[in-house]
């Protein structure tokens, strides 16, 4: 009895020490709130401490900084599994490594016995990815609830996802819209701006696009994500939890509606397919209310999903938004339809019905932590099926191509050449110089020229960036055009301007020997020099991406140039440069794409601080007026045309203005224009280029008696062709409307000039080909 007692308590002793040495820290503990609390946001800061306290006291835990970002802060991830596993992690990416790239096994004879035997092995490695978009903050917040759990619980279903997965949690990838966030946020606490969006971009350059970005490559983020998690990882799922709208359905998970991207596997589309509809039966089984599948958002673009090009399905999640994290209160009839489901009634596509209420931030940290363990489960329970559909996927991808298939893409030397070879090798893509050997027909192409093979791991996202996109004419019942979630193109050869010919199997080459001569990466050779006190960029208050991306362009290259905002404008101070000694002054000002009532007016009357409203109102309009007036050039991009067209009482016309989708439509396509070279603007480019049209004016010169200045002082300097298909890839409705008619006019107006283009020139910081457009438009006199 006496012993038995003494064992007793020497055996609590024991255990109670245990417990003591690994105390995993809660949230709450380091934050002072729990995740989801109304009105309480963690900065940046406390989120890198609560990892790292978390690796500090869990075996199950290992936490990196992987990198720096755009403002400077640490860019981190944590590695959760199993002690053992993670004591295993190079054998692990060893596994992912041979399994994504089949040809690394040896000879095809044995490859599939060998990757069995890789496939009992491994591991589902899934990446979930947090706070891309910065407002949508239910995600940082639950990033750090699911980790707790992983770190802490001891529930056999948790024990069963450390031991079969390695799951890679991101927290944030833009850490500095974290901050950006809750600065505002706090700042406007209490008032009547409470759970307002900042007014400013939540990604310095890119705001809301920095999730457009997953092929360009052009952000730090992005760069980091691809190189140290994806292309070391190959991650079989990536989970990316977002937040929509408030008025939809309470949670959208995939599948995603059509169309599909026709690289992407079909194997990725049975993955995100079952896995979709595994999670959304459970939660709906846990009583989860208001969820939609195979609507709104669709698996087009590859901007959006690396992953589907790189063997892993990616699995959206898009949560009803609170403000912020103020709770807010929806009435069932406020509910609105989006694509595909109107969330008032119960459909194959969206149920059982959400009647309204109160949506809190707990709400949303609920759905997202609910899906994420549900979809940990199927990782974890379906371990060598993952496995095996990723093999398969690689296998597909290596296989020699049958006579008629794509064989690969020949890459001809030119100016931008290598800004897009370094984009597919980026993405893992192999590029093979063969020198002088490519032959087409019986014309020899020229010295340099590329060939990307399609039988390589990652063909297919070089196919799809190499070849032209033919978006489906989708209708709805009415015979509406179904708007695609975001644009419907992403041709690179054609916004960079590089030729290149698809080729079929079979395809028979050599390699030169000896050395092959390299075309000199002259990348956008019409940068201009950086002048000092040359141009500014108008700054509106109202975030505007086209502003950010610009900025971009200019700070990469070292260009430097002024903001001006809506106060400088509006107070009429002279912003015209009169001679080159006068600093604080300019010869050019650029307005980025922006609609033309939000240039105007700003923020809706009462939406934001006083302080933050009006836009440029009549006196910005004076002000840039006498600009021009005096000598200046002001440079108005795609939507802001409008503004100046009718501010400045031009003799312009847009012929698609107000035209309904039916009659013309253009969501983000790349079209064909025809140049007038001899005119400055067009110096140094081809006769014919292309041109980025999305929600864009096209213009016709009018007589009309009323406008400020005749129609002689027109002078287009880009039309679209007469006679031809606008069209080059993506979508365009109504196309013959805008045959013959202008797509980028200089208007000369008193001593000085407004030139506008009806198109992004600088679009995504992707089409290079028009670059010399927007660079001579901000430097010619
Ligand atoms: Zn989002």
């Amino acid at each position: 009895m006496r012993i038995r007692t003494i064992a007793l308590l020497l055996f609590l002793l024991v255990t109670g020490l245990a417990t003591a040495q690994t105390k995993i820290p809660t949230p709450s503990e380091v934050l002072g709130f729990t995740p989801g609390e109304d009105r309480k946001l963690a900065s940046w800061n406390q989120v890198v401490d609560y990892f790292q306290r978390l690796d500090g006291a869990s075996d199950r835990v290992m936490f990196q900084t992987l990198g720096t970002t755009t403002m400077g802060k640490p860019f981190v991830m944590a590695t959760i599994s199993s002690p053992a596993n993670l004591a295993r992690l190079e054998e692990f990416k060893k596994i992912q490594d041979q399994l994504a790239d089949p040809r690394k096994l040896g000879p095809l004879a044995t490859r599939d016995r060998k990757a069995a035997d890789l496939i009992r092995q491994g591991k589902t490695i899934v990446l979930i990815t947090c706070g891309i978009h910065s407002t949508e903050v239910g995600s940082y917040l639950s990033s750090m609830l699911i980790a707790h759990r992983l770190a802490s619980s001891t529930e056999p279903e948790i024990q069963k996802i450390l031991d079969n997965t390695i799951i890679l949690l991101v927290p944030s990838l833009n850490p500095d819209g974290v901050d950006i966030v809750k600065n505002w946020y706090d700042k406007t606490l209490g008032t009547p701006f409470e759970g307002t969006d900042p007014p400013e971009l939540y990604h310095k350059y890119t705001g809301h696009d920095n999730n457009r970005d997953w092929y360009a490559f052009t952000q730090v983020e992005t760069q980091i994500t691809v190189d140290k998690i994806h292309n070391v990882w190959h991650p079989q799922i990536v989970h990316d939890i977002h937040q929509q709208g408030s008025f939809g359905s309470r949670l959208f998970l995939p599948p995603y509606m059509p169309p599909v991207e026709p690289n992407v596997p079909k194997a990725i589309v049975q993955g995100y397919t079952e896995l979709g509809n595994y999670m959304a039966a459970e939660m709906r089984a846990k009583g989860f209310e208001g969820i939609t599948t195979n609507s709104t958002y669709d698996a087009w673009s590859p901007s959006r999903a690396y992953s589907h090009y790189h063997g892993g399905v990616r699995v959206l999640s898009e949560t009803a938004s609170a403000r912020i994290a103020t709770p807010m209160t929806l009435k069932f009839e406020e509910l609105r339809s989006r694509e595909g489901y109107d969330p008032q009634k119960e459909s194959p596509k969206f149920g059982p019905l959400w009647r309204g209420g109160e949506w809190h931030l707990s709400d949303i940290t609920k759905d997202m932590t609910t899906a994420a363990f549900l979809l940990l489960d199927h990782a974890a329970e379906n371990r060598e099926q993952w496995l095996r559909r990723f093999y398969a996927i690689g296998k597909e991808a290596v296989r020699p191509r049958r006579p008629g298939e794509v064989f690969g893409f020949l890459i001809e030397p030119a100016n931008d050449c290598e800004a897009l070879l370094n984009i597919l090798r980026r993405g893992g893509v192999e590029i093979t110089t063969a020198g002088t050997n490519f032959k087409l027909g019986t014309s020899e192409l020229p010295a340099g020229t590329k060939l990307v093979r399609m039988d390589q791991p990652y063909g297919a996202f070089a196919k799809a960036l190499l070849e032209v996109q033919h978006y489906p004419n989708l209708r709805d019942s009415t015979g509406h055009p179904i708007a695609p979630y975001d644009v419907t193109a992403h041709t690179l050869s054609l916004l960079m301007n590089v030729p290149v010919h698809a080729v079929k199997a079979p395809f028979r080459y050599q390699r030169a020997t000896g050395t092959t001569s390299e075309v000199a990466a002259a990348q956008n050779g019409c940068a201009p020099a950086p002048r000092k006190d040359l141009f500014a960029i108008y700054h509106s208050n109202v975030p505007s991406q086209d502003e950010g991306w610009t900025r971009w362009i200019l700070d990469s290259k070292t260009i430097s140039y002024g903001v001006l905002g809506d106060k400088e404008l509006r107070a009429g101070i002279t912003v015209f440069k009169p001679s080159p000694s006068v600093t604080g002054k300019y010869y050019v000002i650029l307005i980025p794409d922006q609609p033309a009532r939000s240039l105007l007016e700003g923020y809706r009357s009462g939406s934001m601080p006083p302080e933050l409203s009006g836009g440029l109102g009549p006196q910005g309009v004076k002000t840039l007026r006498d600009f021009v007036e005096t000598g200046g050039t002001l440079i108005f991009l795609n939507r802001a045309s409008n503004f100046a067209i009718e501010q400045f009482k031009l003799p312009l016309r847009n012929v698609v203005g107000g035209l309904p989708r039916t009659d013309f439509y253009v969501p983000g396509s790349i079209l064909r224009i025809e140049l007038d070279t001899s005119h400055p603007l067009a110096r140094g480019m081809p006769k014919e280029t292309v041109a980025w049209a999305e929600d864009s004016p096209v213009f016709e010169v009018t007589n009309d008696p009323s406008a400020s200045v005749p129609a002689t002082n027109v002078h287009v300097v880009a039309s679209y062709p007469a006679d031809k298909d606008p069209l080059l890839s993506g979508w365009l409705l109504g196309g013959d409307l805008i045959k013959g008619k202008a797509a980028l006019v200089e208007v000369t107006m008193g001593k000085g000039r407004v030139i506008l283009f009806g198109f992004r020139p600088q679009y995504r910081a992707q089409s290079l080909a028009t670059y010399p457009l927007f660079f001579n438009a901000l430097t010619s006199k």
